[in-house]
């Protein structure tokens, strides 16, 4: 039997499907299989300044649209959302490897967004004062700016675009997204939704590629921002890039978030909670924990125990595998062979810096799957600071546990660090929660709570090294970076 073709990508472009012409093709592979289920084209000056040119054109009318105009459409994307859900959720688990409950939250997670950007028409009033001076009035217009673009990361296919694009869109820009070229397929299929609920040509556009691509949205004078979110070193040069071309920016970078467990922590819970945020989407996400500090040595030899035993019965698979496919916790392969490459070499950079390799996640074999990027649960115990194994974001199923002597050497140990996405503590005293509160420096604070990701209605970012812009994503912060302040003093004469 012949084999079928592997399916080509296209971009979208001013409201048609293009073919690229003869570019270079990347395969995408399923990272549990290594099979390439699809081909991306990767894209460059020209096709990139196609879709500028066609939001550019599209933005005057886009712009001036009434306010319930420019929502209908994106009432229309909730409901085929919704519809597709289970779909692009199998889509993201194949192409991405997290399981097919982490792919319904994360699609969950956009319905949101679309939902909170629904409600523009309030979100986007401006404000007026009365008699500013004598019979003189302010006013406070909330005007859309132009061309927004948006180069999302691999680990969230099917959510980090949308923490801005319904916003843009809704506040009356124009778009251009370029998905990760590791997981092109779960945008491909949304923008096959967004074709149908009736924006207007040239509004949303989808242009495949790498590099190239954002280059040219940097330089592009006809771009007036760009959302970035992927790795701190790439969202240094695209915060340096608008900000040398003049342009708005978000820009969110790496992370490393540091879990504080404090003596009277309910450890069952704690732990529990650990083992969700530590190796769900095999520790690729940016909320993730990746160290667990236990301060005093009691509580930080038991939480160790315990981490490691419910590690052990963590499972390893590919999440589509019927078997599995509903398992609220299982852990899949990494995205790429160069990513497991990195990540197992980092956890023997670890054992040679001097940390206890408590469980050693590297070998692991799934039946079947043997081809796959899989590594199993892995704690590093004794971790210091300073050691690279604590500086480096690993991106992958691997724990650090540190110890601190109080809360505040935890604190310093937080703040100490480059990164500051998120930052949890557990505890039952509310004096420690609150120290930790307000000053532990870190973007997202957990109380309790293992992955601290803030709702839609909620800015959602990070601190330090974790986000080059100060605008956050989502809810009423994004507002502010779609839309730009006008101020309009006026009076008017009486007529005798
Ligand atoms: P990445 O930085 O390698 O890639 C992100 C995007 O940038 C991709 O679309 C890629 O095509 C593009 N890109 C890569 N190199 C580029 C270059 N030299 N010039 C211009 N564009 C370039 O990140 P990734 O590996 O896809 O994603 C993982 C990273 O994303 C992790 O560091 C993770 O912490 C971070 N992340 C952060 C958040 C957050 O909210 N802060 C959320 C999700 C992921």
């Amino acid at each position: 039997m012949t084999k079928s073709p592997v399916r080509k990508l296209r971009n979208y472009i001013d409201g048609e499907w293009v073919n690229p012409p003869a570019v270079e093709w990347l395969d995408v592979e399923n990272p549990s299989t290594t099979e390439t289920i699809a081909q991306v084209p990767l894209c460059g000056k020209s096709e990139t300044e196609a879709a500028i040119s066609a939001a550019k054109s599209a933005f005057t009318d886009w712009a001036m649209a009434p306010a319930d105009h420019r929502t209908a459409p994106l009432f229309r994307l909730r409901e085929l959302l919704v519809r597709y859900r289970e779909e692009i959720s199998r889509l993201i688990a194949e192409e991405m490897g997290k399981s097919v409950p982490d792919a319904r939250a994360e699609m969950q997670r956009a319905v949101e967004n679309v939902e909170a950007a629904c409600g523009m028409p309030i979100l986007q009033q401006g404000d007026k004062l009365l008699n500013a001076a004598a019979g003189i009035d302010g006013e406070v217009l909330r005007l859309p700016v132009g061309v927004f673009a948006m180069i999302p990361p691999f680990n969230f296919p099917g959510m980090v675009p949308f923490w801005f694009l319904p916003y843009a869109l809704a506040t009356g820009n124009t778009y251009i997204v370029k998905p990760s070229e590791q997981v092109p397929c779960t945008l491909q299929r949304i923008t096959e939704l967004i074709d149908n609920c009736g924006f207007p040509r040239g509004v949303f556009n989808l242009v495949n590629g790498a590099r190239e691509v954002v280059e040219t949205l940097i330089e592009s004078p006809d771009v007036s921002g760009i959302s970035f979110v992927g790795s701190s070193r790439v969202a240094k040069i695209v915060a340096e890039g608008c900000a040398r071309t003049g342009k708005r920016c978000q820009a969110m970078g790496s992370a490393k978030n540091h879990l504080v467990v404090m003596p009277d922590a309910k450890i069952d819970q704690v732990v529990r909670n650990l083992i969700t945020s530590g190796y769900g989407c095999a520790g690729q996400r940016c909320m993730a924990s990746s160290v667990i500090v236990g301060v005093g040595a009691e509580t930080c030899r038991r939480v160790t125990e315990n981490f490691v035993e419910a590690s052990r019965r963590v499972i390893v698979a590919d999440p589509l595998d019927p078997k599995v496919a509903d398992e609220s916790i299982v852990v899949g392969p990494v995205i790429s062979a160069a990513a497991k490459q990195r990540i197992e070499a980092l956890i023997e950079t670890g054992v040679k810096e001097g940390a206890t390799l408590a469980l050693d996640g590297r070998g692991v074999k799934v039946a079947g799957r043997e081809k796959g990027y899989f590594i199993g649960p892995t704690v590093l115990a004794d971790v210091k600071p300073g050691m690279e194994v604590h500086r480096t974001e690993i991106f992958g199923p691997v724990q650090s546990v540190m110890q601190a002597e109080d809360l505040d050497d935890a604190i310093a140990i937080v703040n100490g660090h480059q990164y500051g996405n998120g930052a949890s503590i557990y505890t039952q005293n509310g004096w420690y929660a609150r120290e930790f509160k307000l000053k532990a420096k870190a973007g997202m604070i957990g109380v309790n709570i293992g992955i601290p990701a803030p709702v839609a209605f909620l800015p959602f970012g990070g601190m330090k090294g974790s986000q080059f812009a100060d605008i956050k994503a989502q809810g009423k912060s994004v507002v502010r970076f779609f839309t730009e302040e006008k101020i309009v003093t006026e009076r008017y004469w009486p007529e005798k």
